[in-house]
């Protein structure tokens, strides 16, 4: 089975994809958390990736469908995958079509008000990559592994305006492109109440065999 995870950053795609990857044990392949572990390593490429990620901006497209076409050859992926956060526009769409075919695009819905929200008060642990709201853990400590939470610099309030206006303009187009394999779902409610419907489409389309 292989899967599309689209929306806005901050939509809640990337909790969606973690219970979808245990489930129906297929892997989670996020381009973001991909970039988030490159910026780590020492090389210029490193330095590159973080100064695009930290304006909100995208990482240019031959790099990105480098770094998806060698994940998704590996043996993990044989018996399918999640793509969290790619393809991020036309073009990486265009060039996934000639490497790989997609069985189904999960568009999940959240209104920018409510994305902005969260965005703010998301805490990530730099560590296992978790994340948290700053409601639900005060403490700012990872309940994993202990580590102490960060605030991502792209969850800043002017980066996430910019992000969801390059959301907007390079990224919602994708909505047309994959018109004819797209199941729509809203993430207002609990990730639980997101994940729902979810799983009884992705439980019927198993069953035809994709
Ligand atoms: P979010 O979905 O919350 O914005 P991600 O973790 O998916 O965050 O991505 C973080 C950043 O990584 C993006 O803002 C962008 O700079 C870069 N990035 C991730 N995926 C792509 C992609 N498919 N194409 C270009 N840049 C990407
Ligand atoms: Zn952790």
């Amino acid at each position: 089975m292989r899967i599309i995870l689209l929306g806005a950053p901050g939509s809640g795609k990337g909790t969606l994809a973690k219970k979808i990857s245990r489930d129906f044990d297929i892997p989670q392949i996020s381009t973001g958390d991909l970039f988030r572990a490159i910026v780590k390593e020492n090389s210029p490429l490193a330095e590159k990736v973080k100064s695009i990620m930290a304006s909100g901006g995208l990482v240019p497209d031959e790099i990105t469908v480098e770094l998806v076409k060698e994940r998704i050859s590996r043996p993990d992926c044989k018996k399918g995958f999640i793509l969290d956060g790619f393809p991020r526009t036309i073009a990486q769409a265009e060039a996934l079509e000639k490497i790989s075919q997609i069985d189904s695009v999960i568009l999940v819905e959240l209104a920018n008000e409510i994305i902005i929200d969260r965005l703010s008060s998301r805490r990530t642990c730099p560590n296992c990559g978790e994340i948290y709201s700053v409601q639900d853990n005060p403490e700012n400590v990872c309940k994993k592994c202990s580590t102490p939470l960060i605030q991502r610099d792209d969850d800043k309030p002017e980066t996430i305006k910019h992000r969801l206006e390059v959301y907007e303009n390079s990224t919602s187009p994708l909505i047309n492109f994959y018109s004819d394999r797209l199941f729509k779902v809203s993430s207002a409610g609990s990730p639980d109440q997101t994940y729902m419907p979810v799983k009884t489409f992705l439980e019927k389309l198993e069953a035809k065999g994709e």
